[in-house]
C-alpha cells in the first residue's frame, strides 16, 4: 500500500450513519435537519507546537477531534460531521493504524461521521473541521453573559499543563497524579453531552483551550462586563493549593473544559442537566459590571498574578 488513495481507502473510509454522500467524490453532501443552523469550527494540531513529537498515535487521533468538539460544544450544538487534512512525512502503517485508530474511537462515541479531507505529504499536522447542527437561534455565544450570572465551569482545571510541565520535567509530580494529568493532556473528554443541552439556560459560553483567565476575558470583552473570582472554589488538584501553583489553573492550556455564565436562578436546572450527562460543575463566581477581572481569596480580598495565557504569537 503506497498511495495516497489507498491510504484513505484503508483507514479513513468508513461506514458513514447520517451523510449523504461522503468520502470518495470530490465533495461531500449533507443534509441539515429541518430549522437547524449548521455550527462550523477548525482547529489544527501541529507536531512540536500542539504536541510533543512521538505522541502515541492512538492517543493523538483522539485529541485531535475531541479539542474539535469542544468548540461545538461550547456552542451548544450537536457535533455530526468531520473532515480531517492530514499531512505525513512517509507512509508509516503501524503509526496510520493507531492514529486511525484513537480517531474513529472518539468518533463513534460522539456519533461523528468522517466525510471527507485531504492527504498529503509533509511535516506531521492535522486539520480538522467539525461541523454540527444547532436549533435555529440557540448557538450559546461568547458575547451573552449578563451583570450576576453565576460563572460555571465544568471538571477539574490545570491537569493538562500540569501533565506537559511534568513530560518537559518542569514539574515533579506523584505517580498517580502524574498519569491522572497526562491522561487528561492527551485523552481530554469534550463536554458535548452537557453543552448541548445547555442553551435553554445559560447566557453565554467558551471552551477553556488557552487558560481559564484569558477564556473568562474574551467572555468579558464580547459581553462588556467584569467579573469576580472566588480562588477557592475554583475546582483543582489539592497539590494546587498546598504547592500555591496556581498558574497551572489560572493560565494553563488543554483543559477543554466548559466555563458559562448563567441566571442564578437557573442553578437547580443546570445541576439537573450536570448530573443527567455525568458531568462535574462547579461556580467559580460572578459577572459584574465593572469591567475587569477580579480573583478573590478566601478572605474576599483581590490577589493579583503575574499571568498570560498562550498566544502563538505572543
Ligand atoms: P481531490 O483530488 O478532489 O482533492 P482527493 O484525492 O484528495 O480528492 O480525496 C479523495 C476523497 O478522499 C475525497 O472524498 C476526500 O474528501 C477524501 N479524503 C482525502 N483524505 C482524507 C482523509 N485524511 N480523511 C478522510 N477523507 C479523506
Ligand atoms: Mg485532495
Amino acid at each position: 500500500m503506497t498511495s495516497e488513495f489507498e491510504i484513505i481507502e484503508h483507514y479513513f473510509k468508513k461506514k458513514m450513519k447520517q451523510t449523504a454522500l461522503g468520502v470518495g467524490d470530490d465533495a461531500a453532501i449533507i443534509n441539515v435537519q429541518k430549522d437547524h443552523q449548521l455550527v462550523i469550527s477548525s482547529d489544527m494540531l501541529i507536531e512540536n507546537i500542539h504536541f510533543l513529537k512521538n505522541t502515541n498515535p492512538s492517543r493523538l487521533g483522539w485529541k485531535s477531534l475531541a479539542v474539535n468538539l469542544s468548540d461545538i460544544a461550547a456552542m451548544g450544538g450537536k457535533p455530526k460531521w468531520a473532515t480531517l487534512s492530514i499531512s505525513l512525512p512517509k507512509i508509516n502503517h503501524v503509526w496510520l493504524k493507531k492514529f486511525s485508530g484513537g480517531f474513529f474511537k472518539c468518533a463513534n462515541q460522539f456519533g461523528i461521521d468522517l466525510i471527507g479531507g485531504d492527504t498529503t505529504r509533509g511535516p506531521l499536522s492535522i486539520s480538522i473541521t467539525i461541523m454540527g447542527e444547532i436549533k435555529k437561534n440557540q448557538g450559546l455565544l461568547r458575547s451573552g453573559a449578563k451583570i450576576n450570572d453565576d460563572i460555571w465551569v465544568t471538571g477539574q482545571l490545570g491537569l493538562a499543563s500540569m501533565g506537559l510541565a511534568s513530560l518537559q520535567r518542569k514539574l515533579k509530580l506523584a505517580s498517580r497524579l502524574k498519569t491522572k494529568c497526562i491522561n487528561a493532556l492527551e485523552v481530554p473528554t469534550p463536554k458535548v453531552s452537557l453543552g448541548s443541552h445547555l442553551s435553554r439556560y445559560t447566557n453565554s459560553c467558551i471552551d477553556i483551550s488557552d487558560g481559564l483567565i484569558q477564556d473568562l476575558n474574551h467572555i468579558l470583552k464580547a459581553s462588556k462586563v467584569g467579573a469576580a473570582l472566588m480562588l477557592n472554589d475554583i475546582p483543582c488538584e489539592k497539590f494546587i493549593h498546598t504547592s500555591k501553583q496556581y498558574q497551572f489553573v489560572l493560565n494553563g492550556g488543554d483543559d477543554y473544559e466548559l466555563l458559562f455564565t448563567a441566571p442564578k436562578k437557573n442553578r437547580s436546572y443546570i445541576k439537573t442537566i450536570a448530573k443527567k450527562t455525568n458531568t462535574a460543575v462547579n461556580i467559580i463566581g460572578t459577572i459584574t459590571h465593572k469591567k475587569d477581572l477580579k480573583i478573590l481569596n478566601e478572605q474576599g480580598k483581590s490577589v493579583t498574578f503575574n499571568l498570560r495565557g498562550f498566544d502563538h504569537f505572543a
